[in-house]
């Protein structure tokens, strides 16, 4: 076994390395530069972290956030490595110790912020023998990136100061301006570009178009039900949003959590670490969640609103299943929040660029072909998978003759001289007799309730479908009426057939019923050995956190836990073979679970000797 190995299994506990980690790895031992693009929860911390284990010197990794580095230096610490994280809001005499600390040569790794890097620079060159800079979160160099910060522009000069070490540029952002910029920016010299998959097999996917808002909220509901104990987060477009859905779900009983930018820092603080340490299970956020959470064990990411990107989808779902374990995301797709982008899109500095990407987003939701396969393909992965792990691979879509209700709607909009959008002209077909709809005597039109056999979220649904096959467009100049194509109206005149998919409907008032029933059968089944095992094991490792005041997933991920229950180790050698179980850890913890496990099952604890 090389050295690489060997700390992978004695440090992390784990066996194998992921794809090009141990390429990377090599490249810099050796001296080289390197750009690492990964997906989040991709493996990128292993690529620089083991190098500081095996060079001489210390590791500097620059990061953005703070909560970040904390995250990162706790799961280090918690698996013996010398690491400390060197920031502002650190107090003073605590960056005094850590510097005397790595004056001492005691540490492996520093992680430091962008600023705090360039005043600490001439007292690490003169004193600290420096092994690599590694920097995390790379794209905020670039202003091509969707996070841009001055701060790390400073960086270039990193190459200059330090011209014979090694620099390691990390980023989960993939596009190739970006890509360029870093490595223009960073001044990397002739480094090699190591990009890996970015396919994260155990993320579902699955879209749910034009739900209504109670069909939402009993489908999160369910989700929430499903993942007991377990955690999750919501994403929302709006402040309003994250509240009121967060209102809704405590009405049913759901203990939530709210995050967005509107809150103070300090409750900021206090929702992320109620969070982190398993106190909230669910949060309800906008975007400005997320970043600085490493937490490995979210078992499902559940868009509200559609996002603006298809990066930030990705980057969102992204912080589900880090621990590589089965996790659900679901998007709702609904033209309102379409509209509402395209708004923000509009008056964004950069139109051109964000409705492109906006349109992106909307074709990935509405694609009716394996959605693996379209985030790949756009993150530059050419593919034709079919993943068996997304709504369309599992149900793939049915089509029918849907002339007749195509033309319904067409006849519909072209009758008010196509000055309606998608709520008018569903209440024109639906024969609903609204306020607007009265005042502009739509209730005379010869289409007027044509379309009344077709509940409203269905023709929100085939509306949708036109959209996307282009017999309609929005335009989001003029109040977003819509308007028929040219191939819109060869169906309108009979010139073209229309084919649409059939709407599959969870009818989720059965759904609710089955629930009930089934968890009153759950209730009533006892659970299994296993199970109860699972459960013993949980509480310890939340009882060993509250003492370290970490976060559980820190003590042992979640997939450790499984591994834990399916080996039933009954003494430390079996312990430290488990998942994710390095030397330290087996040290620290290992009698107390091992001699959990020995109580749970019932057998003596056989003396170590014995091994
Ligand atoms: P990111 O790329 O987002 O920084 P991390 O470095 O945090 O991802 O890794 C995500 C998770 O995967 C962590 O829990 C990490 O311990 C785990 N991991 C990384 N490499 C391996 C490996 N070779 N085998 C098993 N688990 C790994
Ligand atoms: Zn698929």
């Amino acid at each position: 076994m090389d050295k690489a190995h060997q700390f992978l299994k004695l440090v992390y506990g784990y066996d194998s390395f992921r794809p090009l980690q141990k390429e990377i790895i090599d490249h810099v031992v050796s001296g080289g530069d390197a750009l690492v693009l990964m997906p989040t929860g991709g493996g990128k911390s292993i690529c620089y972290q083991i190098p500081a284990l095996m060079l001489e010197g210390t590791v500097i990794v620059v990061s953005p956030l703070i909560s970040l580095m904390k995250d990162q230096v706790d799961a280090l610490q918690a698996n013996g490595i010398d690491a400390e994280a060197l920031n502002s809001s650190n107090e003073e005499y605590v960056n005094r110790a850590i510097r005397e600390r790595c004056l001492r040569g005691e540490l492996k790794i520093l992680y430091i912020s962008p600023e705090r890097l360039m005043l600490e620079i001439p007292w690490l060159q003169q004193n600290v023998k420096v092994a690599m800079v590694a920097i995390d979160e790379a794209h905020c160099v670039s202003q091509w990136g969707h996070d841009f910060r001055p701060e790390y522009t400073q960086l270039g000069t990193l190459k200059d100061q330090f011209p014979t070490i090694p620099i390691m540029a990390l980023t989960a952002t993939a596009d190739k301006v970006t890509k360029a910029d870093i490595i223009e920016q960073l001044r990397l010299h002739q480094p090699r570009v190591f990009v890996s998959s970015f396919d994260r097999p155990n993320l579902s996917l699955d879209v749910r178009k034009a739900y209504r808002k109670r069909e939402r909220l009993y489908t999160i509901l369910e989700v929430i039900a499903r993942h007991k104990e377990e955690s999750g987060i919501i994403y929302c477009l709006s402040r309003k949003g994250t509240e009121d859905l967060a209102a809704d779900l405590k009405v049913h009983g759901v203990s939530v959590g709210i995050y967005h930018a509107g809150l103070s820092h300090e409750e900021r603080t206090r929702v992320q670490n109620d969070f982190i340490n398993d106190r909230i299970h669910v949060i309800c956020a906008t975007i400005a969640f997320g970043m600085g959470i490493d937490k490995s064990n979210i078992r499902f990411v559940i868009h509200n609103n559609l996002p603006k990107s298809i990066e930030s989808y990705y980057q969102e779902i992204g912080r589900g299943g880090r621990d590589g374990l089965p996790t659900e995301t679901i998007l709702f797709y609904n033209i309102q929040d379409l509209i509402t982008l395209r708004k923000f899109a509009e008056e964004s500095g950069q139109r051109d660029i964000n409705i492109e990407k906006l349109k992106r987003m909307q074709e990935y939701a509405e694609a009716q072909l394996c959605r693996r396969r379209i985030l790949l393909n756009y993150f530059g992965e050419t593919n034709d998978c079919h993943c068996g792990n997304c709504d369309v691979c599992k149900n793939p879509p049915q089509l029918f003759d849907g002339t007749t209700i195509v033309q319904k709607a067409l006849s519909a909009i072209k009758r008010t001289n196509e000055q309606t959008g998608f709520i008018l002209t569903t209440d024109i077909l639906k024969g609903s007799f609204s306020a607007t709809v009265i005042a502009k005597g739509y209730n005379n039109l010869k289409t007027f309730g044509a379309g009344r056999d077709i509940p409203a979220g269905d023709w929100h649904m085939y509306l949708l479908q036109m959209l996307q096959m282009g017999y309609i467009e929005i335009a989001y100049n003029e109040d977003n009426h819509l308007k028929i194509t040219p191939m819109g109206e060869d169906v309108l005149w009979g010139r073209r057939q229309a084919q649409l998919s059939v709407i599959v409907r969870e009818d989720l008032r059965v759904k609710k019923r089955k629930t009930t029933i089934s968890l009153q059968e759950v209730s009533a089944n006892a659970p299994s050995e296993d199970q109860q095992l699972f459960e013993k094991l949980r509480v310890l490792r939340r009882t060993i956190a509250e003492e370290l005041g970490k976060p559980a997933y820190i003590v042992l991920s979640d997939k450790s836990l499984h591994s834990l229950v399916q080996e039933k180790p009954v003494n430390l050698l079996q312990f430290g073979n488990a998942y994710g179980i390095g030397e330290h850890k087996k040290m620290l913890f290992g009698e107390r679970f091992v001699n959990l496990i020995c109580s749970h099952l019932g057998v003596p604890r056989p003396p170590e000797s014995s091994q």
